[in-house]
């Protein structure tokens, strides 16, 4: 969708105004992702969450104009002129506003701006926090009984003006839900005017601070003492004050912040190319995930070994995949040939957990051997079954760093092993600063590690000095060896998974931290 729009003979192009949800960053629209998919530009706010960048192409621009608290990066009409700018140069502009566009989101105000310069625009809607940030508290929006209606009501008038615009007789009157935006610091006030417009003291009231993310925090309380409780809290925007009898519902209606993992805080090691798996698992049991990725995958330093291989296939018996990495890397070879897995046809192949199986599916294998475990002896005795291995030939496409007990216990039996590079693994360049001082400031609850590389490459990264950031957290590692290694350089293994798989993993997570629960501790 390019063009559309024919100004003085200049063709310009469209702003779509989109709404990025409340946070969570699966509460975007199906509709709003396409949108970001095809963006040129994307202009963002502070309250859009930019995980959502991640959808858009690696070169579409990206410019951050939020405003946090008071401090703006650009004026509204800044904002208004940069949209008209951009539309005027590029095909698809996205303005990706938080929550709706057009509630409290001065969207109107940007669609106004387009319209006086012959912009034209698309406007996406969002899910608000309004009631999103309910939901995920546990407070219906509205409920048979209690409350007929809700209202969003701003928050944020300025409590000295001499006439407030809003009418707080009719609002305190009202039966339905209330809901305040943009009104935190305005607490006091707000609960003043409802009262002396006849709210009772006792009306139920709750605040709700970063609704739908791992952050959120809720207080609850009365109108009478939820400022107290705000204060105690030390709740800050942004927040939603929620007033009503709905507000009890959260007792039984409570999900998300009693999610085993909510408010669990986790550190993953691996490349982020092969983080979503474990990220997503994470999350949605409430933990807040932070990647910190130690690897890098990349290419052999020369393809010849991996080449030849491939091009003498038929000579192999089997091949023994130990990873997604070796399968990508080995599938990549093929396409670069022209070939494909009909060259497999009379090899045997083994893939080593369900991850490489899967893997291998989607290049239409499947494996004839998937054991659950990578222990060398066990595999080599698995394959055993299978026949004698005498004068076997097996491929082994592996990482640089890979240990080689494989190559060694099949080769006790009589077989004849080729293990190729087939992918080396390097230090990433994260930025450790900022993971060391969460770690060392006790802000972090677990760190996994996914393999023996990510241990060694975490260690290299922060320095052998450091490793005392580990000392009061909860360290996952996702098999024997991982954890030999991690032992072998002075980590302490908290949680072993007893299967070499993501799932078998963050349930020995899940398991430790709700034993934490019922102790009472946190
Ligand atoms: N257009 C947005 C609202 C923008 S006004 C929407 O539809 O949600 C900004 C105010 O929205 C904040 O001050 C706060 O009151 C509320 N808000 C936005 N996201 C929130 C969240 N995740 N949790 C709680 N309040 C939120």
């Amino acid at each position: 969708m390019r063009s559309i729009v024919k100004n003085n003979n200049k063709i310009n192009g469209k702003v779509i105004l989109v709404g990025a949800g409340p946070g969570d960053p699966d509460l975007i629209t199906v509709k709003g992702v396409n949108a970001l998919r095809r963006a040129d530009v994307v202009i963002y706010d502070y309250l859009a969450n930019d995980k959502l960048l991640a959808k858009c192409r690696a070169e579409a621009e990206k410019i951050y104009v939020g405003k946090k608290g008071g401090e703006h990066t650009l004026s509204q009409d800044q904002i208004n002129r940069l949209l008209i700018d951009k539309a005027k140069t590029t095909s698809v502009v996205v303005r990706l506003k938080g929550g709706d566009p057009l509630i409290f989101g001065r969207g109107g105000e940007e669609l106004l701006a387009l319209k006086e310069n012959n912009i034209s625009f698309e406007v996406i809607p969002g899910v608000t926090a309004g009631t999103a940030a309910l939901a995920y508290a546990g407070i219906p929006a509205t409920h048979r009984a209690e409350a007929t209606s809700v209202s969003f009501i701003t928050g944020h008038e300025d409590p000295n003006k001499p006439e407030s615009g809003l009418n707080w007789k009719a609002i305190a009157r009202m039966n339905g839900t209330l809901v305040f935006y943009m009104g935190v610091k305005n607490l006091p006030t707000i609960v003043a005017r409802l009262c002396k417009n006849g709210k009772l003291p006792t009306t139920p009231a709750a605040v709700i601070h970063w609704g739908t993310l791992p952050g959120q925090r809720t207080v609850q309380g009365t109108l009478a003492n939820i400022e107290v409780r705000v204060q105690q809290e030390n709740i800050k925007p942004p927040a939603l004050i929620i007033v009503g009898e709905v507000v009890n519902y959260r007792n039984a209606m409570n999900w998300f912040e009693h999610l085993p993992l909510f408010g669990r805080r986790v550190v993953i090691t691996r490349a982020r190319a092969q983080s979503s798996e474990l990220v997503r698992e994470l999350e949605s049991l409430g933990a807040e995930v932070i990647e910190f990725p130690t690897i890098k995958i990349i290419p052999p330093q020369s393809w010849q070994a991996l080449d030849r291989a491939i091009t003498d296939i038929a000579k192999y018996d089997w091949i023994v995949f130990t990873s997604v990495n070796g399968v990508e890397m080995f599938q990549q070879r093929l396409n670069h040939y022209d070939r494909d897995v009909r060259k497999l046809a009379k090899t045997k192949i083994a893939a080593i957990g369900p991850a490489t199986a899967e893997r291998l599916r989607l290049i239409g294998v499947r494996a004839d051997l998937i054991p659950e475990k990578f222990v060398a002896e066990e595999l080599a005795a698995l394959i055993r079954k299978q026949g004698t291995l005498k004068g076997q030939r097996f491929l082994l496409p592996r990482a640089d760093l890979a240990r080689s007990l494989l190559k060694d216990e099949l080769e006790k039996s009589g077989a004849i092993v080729d293990e190729i590079v087939a992918y080396r693994t390097t230090l990433a360049a994260a930025d450790k600063d900022k993971v060391l001082h969460e770690l060392n400031n006790r802000k972090i609850d677990a760190i996994t590690f996914t393999s023996s590389s990510t241990v060694s490459n975490f260690v290299d990264m922060v320095g052998k000095d450091q490793l005392n950031c580990l000392d009061d957290v909860v360290v996952a590692c996702i098999g024997p060896i991982t954890q030999n290694t991690a032992e072998q350089l002075g980590i302490d293994a908290t949680i072993t998974a007893q299967e070499y798989t993501i799932p078998a993993l963050v349930d020995e997570i899940v398991s430790y931290f709700q034993s934490i629960n019922l102790e009472g501790k946190s």
